[in-house]
């Protein structure tokens, strides 16, 4: 993967996404009647504008006392993908930005890798 490494201290975006998940699986927790999390696998896309680390040190700042304390949490980082209408192909780009890496085709249209979701949550019985 040719990402670039960035600060891994979060922004005002990271952390607000964090506090979003933690928020989503708290209450998943109360009406599922749950109270820990073994494992909480998350799903970053490469077009998602989500610093992966970032999200990861600001999920570490705001776990302890949640049912997330003690999950790992495992960030799965799909590759952007996009339909090129001029050639008729599906390709992987690596910003919103890149024109079709196959014909130079310019816009193509995202159809992979732009989401940030969770995927999976393993909680543990009480
Ligand atoms: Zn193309």
């Amino acid at each position: 993967m040719a990402r670039l490494r960035h600060n891994p201290n979060p922004t005002m975006h990271e952390l607000s996404l964090a506090d979003g998940i933690v928020r989503m699986v708290e209450a998943s927790a109360v009406r599922a009647r749950f109270t820990r999390v073994s494992r909480l696998r998350l799903e970053a896309g490469a077009l998602a504008g989500v610093e992966t680390q970032a999200l990861r040190f600001a999920l570490d700042a705001l776990r302890p006392g949640t049912c997330l304390q003690d999950a790992q949490i495992d960030i799965d980082e799909p590759p952007g993908r996009a339909w090129c209408g001029p050639c008729g192909s599906e390709v992987r780009i690596d910003s919103r930005a890149d024109p079709c890496p196959r014909c130079g085709g310019y816009p193509v249209r995202v159809v992979g890798g732009a989401d940030l979701r969770v995927v999976d949550l393993l909680v543990l019985e009480p």
